[in-house]
């Protein structure tokens, strides 16, 4: 069976790194001839929005999915039509706006902070008035990792915060003031089996993650974030791999945003559960029996941003598990990561003192 990956970044490398095995094949679709993910399978050199590269994409492969959000959902409808697309667009299409992704949570009453559409900066003084201060402005679409987003402390930040963002669709949302990230990771399959991993608790740098641990065990917030997952699933006949990241608050999850794809806080899965978040998406794609997602230990994974460091150092820390995304370095760009598999959490977090310090030279 061929896949079909729009995007070959690193999460295209490793959806198509733990394929192989499987006797899957990759054709990725990527604007960059050096992309991550190109130098693991054969790549399409063009646009997303390119019909005629996505019609070649199309007819080279038996299912089409996809390793970025900001695939334009107008320009990969017409190859939805021609080969089975997994996630549906229709999930994408609520993904990349995260107006239609709260406004779905609120649907399904699945806690989300208070928000406010702003389109004026008469708009942003409405929703700081019925929403208070602090509060957080967002671009509604191509946010990601913090980018796009200005924090309101108090009235005098609106000008500047409108004259950073103004222009564009944004939303107005109430500053949680979480004790936690955690990010739920589960697959649903064409015969809607389903697989739900342990939660995950992420720390976040300038908006960035950087860091997970792995199981993070509270069977109420477990259950609860499970609860809401599902419910998300049963909303769209979902298929693949959905992550649904939370903010912890006085017991109760708050959902902040969703990805419909493989995510940086299941990393870990690649070598701390049964099996990988990036082998649970092909399965559930191609129609395969889900695998387990039981944790193996405890896992830490840490995220190499803008420098990564060098091989022989990391590969000295035992046990330790390099990937390197072969990425040109950039300040804030994910280079790569490194995950340990730890036999108790004690241990675990020993570990990621050290990958912490390797990060940071
Ligand atoms: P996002 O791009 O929405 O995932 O935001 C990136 C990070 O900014 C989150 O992981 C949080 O650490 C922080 N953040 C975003 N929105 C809020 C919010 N409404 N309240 C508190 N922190 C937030």
């Amino acid at each position: 069976m061929n896949i079909g990956i729009i995007g070959a970044g690193q999460l295209g490398r490793m959806l198509a790194l733990a394929g192989y095995p499987l006797g899957l094949r990759f054709t990725l679709l990527d604007p960059a001839a050096d992309a991550s993910g190109a130098r693991v399978g054969k790549c399409i050199q063009g646009a997303y929005d390119d019909p005629v590269k996505l019609r070649e994409l199309a007819a080279a492969v038996d299912v089409i999915t996809f390793d970025v959000e900001n695939v334009p959902v107008a320009a990969v409808a017409p190859i939805a039509e021609l080969k089975p697309f997994y996630p549906q667009i229709t999930a994408l299409g609520v993904s990349q706006d995260r107006l239609s992704e709260k406004t779905l949570f609120r649907e399904l009453r699945i806690p989300t902070p208070e928000f406010h559409a702003v389109d004026s900066l008469d708009d942003l003084q409405r929703a700081i008035a019925t929403i208070g201060l602090p509060g957080v402005l967002k671009t509604r679409r191509l946010g990601y990792d913090g980018r796009g987003q200005y924090r309101l402390r108090n009235a005098a930040d609106c000008d500047a915060a409108w004259q950073a963002l103004g222009g564009v669709p944004l939303i107005y949302e109430a500053w949680v003031p979480f004790s936690r990230e955690v990010s739920l990771i589960g697959a649903r399959s064409i015969h809607g089996e389903v697989a739900i991993y342990p939660l995950a608790a992420n720390s976040h740098e300038h908006g960035i993650l950087h860091h997970t641990i792995a199981p993070y065990r509270n069977s109420d917030l477990q259950q609860q974030a499970e609860t809401y997952l599902k419910r998300v699933f049963k909303h769209f006949g979902y298929v693949g791999i959905l992550t649904i990241e939370f903010f912890v608050l006085r017991g109760k999850l708050i959902a902040n945003e969703m990805a419909p794809r493989v995510h940086n806080s299941g990393h870990w899965t690649i070598e701390g559960a049964c099996t990988s978040q990036f082998e649970n998406h092909l399965r559930a794609i191609c129609g395969l029996p889900l695998g387990s997602t039981a944790p193996l230990g405890h896992a830490a994974m840490v995220n190499f941003i803008g420098t990564i460091p060098a091989r022989d150092a990391a590969l000295k820390l035992t046990g330790l598990h390099l990937h390197d995304y072969d990425k040109q370095p950039r300040p804030a760009r994910k280079l790569g990561h490194a995950t340990a598999v730890l036999p108790s959490p004690a241990a675990r977090d020993q570990t990621l003192k050290k990958m912490l310090k390797l990060a940071r030279q």
